[in-house]
């Protein structure tokens, strides 16, 4: 199952400081950690979208955008608000503090710090960034494929849905599921299961949103050009599942699943009527044979 970053390497830490003694200082302290430096606000912005970064020190008082105004911009990308903001300043009135802590500030450590203590403190926000990840992982899969559970998939697919016009929403669910469970017994079923979706999984592409909704049900959401591109994408899929050989003692078990698709438009305007289309899709690929890949415009 996928690690969080934190767990597998080092973690990794901006620091952000005007003043060159300052960051050799702390350079010099945190050798423990991947480092990467910026002097103005401005170039941390530009560090954090190129760099999977774990913990932020960061200076009050620079030119240009001062610390506040730094945490604000990090707090309110989705991509970057989780990271832990540690202010480390020489100011130590109280109002500082208070808006440091109102800007989204998790620490706030004045200079001259105390070296031991300031690792502490990192450690403990480190800790917690990383109990926080394995949290959020295990509230958001399906804990037996590692693919999003039913309120992620709904969650992430509301937003694409939000923002995408050529979107396409594809049931697939596997057919006499419930023959191999019966035949072969319950974990063999789950090895299928988790093999089917592994081979949905290489074949979508990345900014797709991929979901197990319940047993042997499936969604993805996808943005497409087209219908046809999404047909052949599907019938590939179909076709790989189609290919499988899963092996049980000395036979081979042959699995494979129908498909529905639809295709967003002024009549499927939420996010439940296209999949209502896709599973009305999905109806008619049981209904006429399974193994196959039907449509709703
Ligand atoms: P159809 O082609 O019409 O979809 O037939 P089916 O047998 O796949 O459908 P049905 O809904 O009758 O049976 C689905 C079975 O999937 C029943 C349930 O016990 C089994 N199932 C659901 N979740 C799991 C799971 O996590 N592991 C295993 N092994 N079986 C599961
Ligand atoms: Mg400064
Ligand atoms: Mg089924």
């Amino acid at each position: 199952m996928e690690k969080t970053s934190a767990m597998e390497e080092k973690p990794t830490i901006l620091i952000v400081d005007d003043i060159k003694e300052n960051i050799h200082i702390l350079l010099s302290l945190l050798d423990d950690y991947d480092l990467l430096v910026a002097l103005n606000g401005a170039k941390a912005l530009k560090l954090l979208e190129k760099n999977e970064i774990d913990l932020i020190l960061l200076d009050i008082v620079m030119p240009g955008m001062d610390g506040y105004e730094v945490c604000r911009i990090i707090k309110s990308n989705p991509d970057t608000k989780d990271i832990p903001i540690l202010f480390i300043t020489a100011k130590t009135d109280e109002d500082s503090i208070e808006r440091a802590y109102d800007a989204g500030g998790v620490d706030y450590v004045t200079k001259p710090f105390k070296p031991k203590e300031l690792i502490s403190r990192i450690k403990t926000h480190l800790n917690m960034r990383s109990m926080l990840k394995s949290l959020e992982f295990f509230a958001t899969r399906d804990f037996m494929t590692g693919i999003y559970n039913r309120r992620k998939f709904f969650e992430l697919g509301n937003e694409l849905f939000e923002k995408s016009d050529k979107l396409f929403a594809i049931m697939m669910d596997i057919d006499k599921f419930k023959l191999i469970n019966d035949n072969y017994g319950h974990p063999f079923g789950d090895i299928v299961i988790k093999s089917v979706t592994k081979t949905i999984s290489q074949n979508i592409s990345e900014d797709s949103v991929f979901g197990r909704l319940g047993g042997e049900e499936f969604a993805i959401l996808c943005k497409a050009d087209s219908m046809e591109e999404v047909k052949q994408r599907i019938e590939n899929i179909r076709k790989a599942i189609e290919n499988l050989e899963e092996k049980y003692q000395n036979t081979i078990v042959k699995v494979t699943i129908s498909n529905g698709i639809a295709l967003k438009h002024a009549s499927n305007d939420t996010m439940d009527k296209l999949l209502k289309r896709a599973d009305e899709a999905l109806y008619e690929a049981k209904g006429t044979g399974r193994n196959r890949v039907c449509f709703r415009n």
